[in-house]
């Protein structure tokens, strides 16, 4: 008996009807970490010869590698969007482009995603970092309203404010660049509220690895399990760091804010061990969208992959991903198919979590993960950053075989040799498509119809031809978030009374 004549609690566990005792036991926590427009050549345990990546080598070397996984969209908001609901973001409406700081629409909340359906199965949720799916009037799209119970971090992309006088590299180097003007400081937000403005760089990753520790001992503490969402800044322009990864690399601003990140999951690794939770919990690593090579040396690198962000090529979408759960996952490389869309249901069946009741576009890569090894997935498909449904999916892969119907080039790819990534590269129908082998020519360069299709390969267009028309009969466009126009009112503003706008919105942290 405990103090007061009290049973002890772990004296009623008997007491529990064994299946909801099994199921308690059998929650996992899971840490989603992602990285904003890292490329597929970024990592060091990827290929890069400069880049300082220990932790994540070592995830990868521990966990579970993949060389075929695939981002949902090129760019930010609608890969965000695809991730959290598992759905193909013109479901949702997250198109074209991206959300802006005043921007009307979000994430519709009819929307399920992933933190709905785990607290509602009693886990913990917190997400810190880039949000990017919209703020709305008093905050009504941000996380605190999609399933989140904490929010630290900054409502959309860090180059959305002005930088040019913000230190991004401690001491005393300020950001490269200017980043967008004429919009409000880039604010910090501690779940609705502002906390700071502008956001003050070299300090935000410790603040936002505080956070994350106190997160995961709290659920530690209190026995519940967690989905921790770590959406990292890194490696988007404008690169910066703190303290302790400024100018600490070979590979200059990139490679100090990548070390950063690296940084941020070694201490996230760490919390888990020190709370005893690295075996009951799944850690998966990935990033939203490709390279933004238009930064050249200060943008990252898809390695021998085509192109990158804003593009249907292979640089634009896939993606260096890892699945890390000790005595769980068996440690190495796959090169089954997957995709950020898989997420969800794979998250929603280890928890024991029901699916919502809407079009679904992941599969429970389970099997994969913890069984046969085989991904259920067979196809991904490109849409390029501003779907319509009269083009429909840019590409298609099914298997091996990728086929592109239209492809176009983006200013976020641009600088590259290869002309047809560059921004001012139309947009180009392709009949009959482009065919590329990946397994063999994973740079897209050799087009199969151009030289001597065997059987296999014209097979594989007439079934890549068939999913096509399938997805395309079964999608419905939601109506486009975007396409809601802006309201420089909704700008996020700490001193909401202040004049002149939006350069008077500047708090220092309470
Ligand atoms: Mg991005």
């Amino acid at each position: 008996m405990g103090p007061r004549g009290r049973p002890l609690p772990w004296l009623l566990l008997p007491l529990l009807p064994p299946l909801v005792a099994a199921a308690a036991a059998a929650r996992p926590n899971f840490v989603l970490v992602l990285a904003d427009d890292l490329g597929y050549g970024d990592l060091g345990c990827y290929g890069h010869p400069s880049s300082a990546t220990p932790h994540l080598d070592r995830l990868a070397a521990r966990g579970l590698r993949f060389t075929d996984f695939y981002s949902s969209a090129a760019v930010c908001s609608p890969s965000r969007a695809a991730l959290l609901t598992g759905r193909l973001p013109v479901r949702s409406g997250i198109y074209p482009g991206v959300f802006d700081p005043g921007s009307r629409g979000g994430l519709p909340l009819a929307e399920v995603t992933v933190a709905e359906l785990l607290k509602a199965r009693g886990y913990a949720t917190a997400m810190v970092g880039k949000w990017h799916l919209g703020l709305g009037h008093n905050g009504s799209f941000l996380p605190l309203r999609q399933g989140f119970d904490h929010f630290l971090g900054v409502p959309y992309s860090h180059d959305q404010g002005p930088c040019q006088n913000l230190t991004c590299f401690p001491p005393a180097t300020k950001c490269f660049g200017t980043c967008d003007q004429g919009v409000v400081p880039l604010p910090l937000l501690w779940n609705q509220s502002i906390v700071q403005q502008p956001v003050s760089f070299p300090e935000l990753v410790p603040l936002y690895n505080k956070f994350s520790r106190d997160f995961i001992a709290d659920c530690a503490r209190r026995g519940t399990p967690f989905l921790l969402y770590y959406a990292s800044h890194h490696t988007h322009y404008p690169q910066f760091a703190s303290r302790e990864f400024a100018g600490r690399t070979r590979r200059g601003p990139f490679g100090d804010a990548l070390a950063e990140l690296d940084g941020s999951v070694g201490t996230l690794l760490q919390a888990l061990r020190d709370n005893g939770l690295e075996n009951s919990t799944l850690v998966f690593f990935t990033s939203d969208n490709g390279p933004s090579t238009l930064r050249m040396a200060r943008g990252g690198s898809a390695g021998h992959l085509k192109c990158g962000k804003g593009t249907t090529y292979e640089g634009g979408m896939r993606e260096p991903a890892v699945a890390y759960w000790p005595g769980r996952i068996v440690p190495g490389v796959t090169h089954e198919l997957a995709s950020t869309l898989d997420i969800l249901p794979t998250l929603s069946a280890l928890a024991g979590a029901a699916l919502p009741k809407v079009t679904l576009d992941g599969f429970d890569l389970s099997p994969l993960l913890f069984g046969s090894g085989k991904s259920p997935r067979q196809a991904v498909f490109f849409f390029p950053p501003s779907p319509d449904p009269l083009h429909g999916p840019f590409a298609v892969r099914l298997g091996k075989y990728k086929a592109h119907f239209y492809t176009q080039g983006s200013f976020h790819s641009g600088t590259t040799p290869d002309q047809a990534c560059h921004g001012l590269t139309p947009l180009t129908p392709h009949l009959p498509p482009l065919l590329f082998d990946l397994e063999s020519d994973p740079a897209e360069n050799y087009d199969l119809l151009q030289g001597r299709a065997g059987p296999e390969a014209l097979r594989a267009l007439r079934d890549i031809t068939l999913h096509k028309a399938l997805l395309e009969q079964r999608l419905e466009f939601g109506e486009s978030q975007m396409g809601k126009g802006r309201d420089a009112s909704l700008q996020p503003c700490c001193a909401p009374e202040c004049s002149p706008k939006p350069s008077c919105c500047r708090c220092s942290p309470r």
